[in-house]
């Protein structure tokens, strides 16, 4: 549910039953005054009632007190029969005007003897008085004269009716003619009061509840529209709030707080602002580690054959080709023509079968240098089988550069003598876990003093770089390596077994003397020569690399003394 909605219903359903309530208990509180105030009424109504009736028989009382007290006076002058005669018509007129007085609808004044007889009953006088019709009434009146100030309490029927209402009657006692003068009156006027306030109150409350319920309508429109407006006003901001949310997120840009009204809202994009603000400089540091790595590691990403679907800067640097060039294309692009298939062979071997390689490779740039690389190649495996390959790589051109500067002799760049010592053991090794054929072959120039006497050192130099050439040019093979140990001696390791190993020390013999480089000063030749020592074994039948040096070397020596431009090599035992 949409918040603004909620609001709306809530402050509507809230306003609707506070109203209502506070309708139904004015309501309420009025009936429950209204019940109070009837009861106080009645009893009201009922006192003056009594104080009425008392008033009427105290009336009555005075009355016959005066009549008697004028006939008292008028006593001496009559004799006792004519006064007692007077007197009785005075009792006939007074009792004949007692039972012509009324009051209000059904009020009378009733009169009895003290020996219970009626005297006027029900409003009328009685001619021949008789006994009271209603004896425990009469005791009543008794009671009521002696004890409670004359009020009793009682059912009797109204005059012209046999219906029975309650009724309360005050009663006082003439004693001169011992007569109980009496009047009551019925309750049911009371009622009646009272039952006419009720209809009265009874108009007036529905008056008010009709005002009331219209007030009510009009207060439950406005609120309505008051509420909708209310709605509308957070709806705004909330839209506001989600559409600046929206932007926030698609374009990292910040929420401007002035567009919204409530302080949580603010509080909500103040820290949205802030979680932003922190993105954007975690992106930016990202995106600078991201430039970095771009622009110094030499990254790329193959498919399973091994064409290029991804290079970083660092890569388009080191290889001079642009990412257009390298997208699309293989690996060998820029391979090296130095490096064997072999070597190529086991890396496919290895990262096919799963595993990652690691090593150092040289390749060529685009515009025919070399440059070494480091390399961590892995495959990219993805539900169990080989996607392609991403790998990083670390120039180590310069390393490169000072460990082959560590291994090469400087004049003729072929490896030096340190080298040689490293490289006869390893290959050494390398034949005897084969099962292979090593040769040895230790070549010197002929009288090279000699040489250098007739046309000087540097002359010299030239020559000494001219035999390395031939020598460099015949070692192309990855198993065969050619050395210079120093001065004009010079070594050649390779794999070959004896046969072939003799041929290919006549192949140098002859190019060197092929050159036809003059040599006024050789006694054996017009031309410079070689002699070369030559050791050929099966690598298992190698003692030391020392002892074959020496052999090689003991075989040089041979060579020079018959007669040089000439092999020795070792004979088979
Ligand atoms: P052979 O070997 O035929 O017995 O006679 P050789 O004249 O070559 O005798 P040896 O090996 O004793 O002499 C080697 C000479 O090579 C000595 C030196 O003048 C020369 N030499 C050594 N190193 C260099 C070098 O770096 N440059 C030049 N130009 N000459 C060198
Ligand atoms: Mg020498
Ligand atoms: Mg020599």
């Amino acid at each position: 549910m949409k918040l603004s909605k909620f609001i709306r219903r809530f402050i509507f359903i809230t306003a609707f039953t506070s109203a209502l309530l506070a309708f139904l208990i004015s309501i309420l509180y009025q009936y429950n005054n209204f019940e109070n105030d009837s009861l106080h009424i009645k009893n009201e109504l009922t006192e003056l009632k009594k104080r009425e009736i008392k008033q009427e028989v105290l009336t009555v009382y005075k009355l016959i007190e005066y009549r008697e007290s004028l006939l008292n006076k008028s006593k001496e002058k009559l004799s006792a029969e004519e006064f007692e005669e007077l007197r009785k018509k005075n009792q006939d007129e007074l009792l004949d005007w007692i039972a012509s007085l009324r009051f209000e609808n059904s009020g009378y004044i009733f009169v009895n003897s003290t020996d219970g007889k009626t005297l006027v009953f029900e409003g009328k006088k009685v001619d021949n008085p008789k006994a009271h019709p209603y004896p425990n009434l009469f005791k009543q009146q008794i009671e009521a004269i002696n004890h409670n100030e004359g009020f009793f309490s009682y059912k009797f029927k109204k005059l012209n009716t046999v219906e029975e209402f309650d009724k309360v009657s005050f009663v006082k006692k003439y004693e001169k003619y011992d007569w109980i003068i009496g009047c009551g009156v019925y309750l049911d006027e009371v009622q009646k009061e009272l039952n006419r306030k009720e209809e009265v109150f009874n108009q007036t409350i529905n008056y008010q509840i009709k005002s009331i319920l219209v007030i009510f309508i009009l207060i439950l429109i406005s609120i309505y529209f008051i509420s909708e407006k209310i709605s509308k006003y957070i709806n705004n901001n909330i839209d506001t709030l989600i559409y600046s949310f929206k932007k926030a997120s698609k374009n990292n840009e910040k929420i401007n707080t002035n567009d919204l009204t409530y302080k949580e809202f603010i509080l909500l994009a103040n820290n949205l602002n802030s979680i932003l603000e922190n993105k954007n400089k975690v992106e930016k540091r990202l995106q600078d580690y991201i430039q970095i790595v771009n622009q110094n590691v030499i990254i790329s990403s193959t498919t399973k054959e091994g064409i290029i679907t991804d290079v970083s800067e660092a890569f388009c640097d080191i290889s001079g080709f642009s990412r257009k060039e390298l997208i699309g294309k293989s690996h060998n692009i820029v391979r090296h023509p130095d490096t064997p298939n072999e070597f190529y062979e086991e890396m496919w071997n290895t990262l096919l079968s799963g595993k990652s390689w690691n090593g150092e490779i040289k390749n060529k740039n685009k515009s025919g240098n070399d440059y070494w690389v480091y390399a961590i190649i892995k495959p990219v495996i993805k539900n169990k089988e080989i996607r392609g390959f991403t790998a990083i790589r670390s120039n180590i051109t310069n390393k490169k550069y000072i460990e082959q500067l560590s291994i090469t002799d400087e004049l003729t760049h072929l490896y030096n003598r340190r080298f040689f010592n490293t490289k006869i053991l390893e290959e050494m090794n390398r034949a005897k876990r084969e099962k292979n054929y090593l040769s040895l072959l230790i070549i010197d120039v002929d009288y090279f003093k000699q040489y250098n006497d007739t046309y000087g050192h540097q002359q010299g130099d030239v020559i000494l770089e001219k035999v390395a050439s031939v020598l460099k040019n015949r070692t192309n093979r990855a198993s065969d390596f050619a050395f210079r140990l120093g001065g004009e001696e010079f070594a050649i390791i390779t794999t070959l077994e004896k046969e072939k190993a003799i041929e290919f020390a006549e192949v140098i013999r002859n190019d060197i003397e092929e050159l036809k480089i003059e040599h006024k000063s050789s006694t054996i030749s017009k031309h410079l020569t070689i002699s070369i020592g030559l050791v050929s074994k099966y690598a298992i039948d190698i003692e030391n690399s020392d002892k074959l040096y020496k052999e090689a070397d003991d075989n040089l020596y041979i060579a020079k003394k018959q007669g040089r431009n000439s092999i020795h090599y070792n004979e088979d035992k």
